[in-house]
């Protein structure tokens, strides 16, 4: 069973995959947790490059391509043999960060993405993907608290049209693929939202 968690800067997938995986793994669940970029040793070469400032500027398109290409062996080395063997693999990311990063916010073609989607994941498509949503502001400053960052305001002014754009394209691919995606309100306490996660885990395995 694959679930994949979405959403924007400071919305909390780390902590409600964490909570998710405790959960799970306590029901006698094998719980694999990834994350993208990265997750298997091709793809954290490539999380490097892609995320370190190493090989700036990178234009859009070679972006796409290299996060497609860690998606791929992702997959392959990583969810795909976990899922083979009955796992359950909870993925940080999958590939709705690149139709919004990459697609919407990046400019690609959506034709160009589409295809490059399809032969990334070959088949492999998330049974449930957990959108949580939140104000891009609160995300942000949740964000820049976690890391301690003093330039909080200039990030904030810099990048907040952009978040906003990403937190509408998230929204329209839930709308759009609603028996896969599941919008939950981030903004909500910790506990709480781990409580409707679980339970909308919990429907989806069981139909
Ligand atoms: O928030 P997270 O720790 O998942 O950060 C990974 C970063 O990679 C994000 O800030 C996001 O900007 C970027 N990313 C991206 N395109 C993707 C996935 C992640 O630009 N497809």
């Amino acid at each position: 069973f694959f679930i994949s968690f979405e959403g924007g800067e400071g919305a909390g997938k780390s902590t409600q995959i964490r909570l998710l995986a405790e959960a799970l793994s306590a029901e006698g669940h094998e719980v694999v947790t990834t994350r993208e970029p990265g997750g298997s040793p091709g793809a954290e070469a490539v999380r490097h490059v892609l995320l370190s400032g190493a090989a700036e500027p990178l234009g859009p398109t070679m972006e796409a391509v290299l996060f497609a290409a860690a998606r791929s062996d992702h997959v392959e080395q990583v969810i795909r043999p976990a899922l083979d063997r009955g796992a359950v693999v909870l993925c940080d990311r999958f590939f709705d960060s690149s139709r919004v990063y990459q697609g919407v916010t990046g400019g690609l073609d959506s034709d160009f993405m589409a295809a490059l989607e399809r032969v990334t994941v070959n088949g492999v498509v998330p049974d449930v993907t957990i959108i949580l949503d939140i104000d891009p502001q609160e995300g942000l400053r949740r964000a820049v608290a976690r890391r301690g960052d003093e330039s909080a305001d200039r990030f904030e002014k810099e990048t907040v049209d952009m978040h906003r754009r990403r937190r509408e394209a998230f929204l329209d691919i839930a709308r759009r693929e609603p028996g896969r995606c599941v919008v939950v309100d981030a903004s909500l306490p910790p506990e709480e939202i781990a409580g409707q996660v679980l339970e909308i885990v919990r429907r989806a395995m069981d139909s």
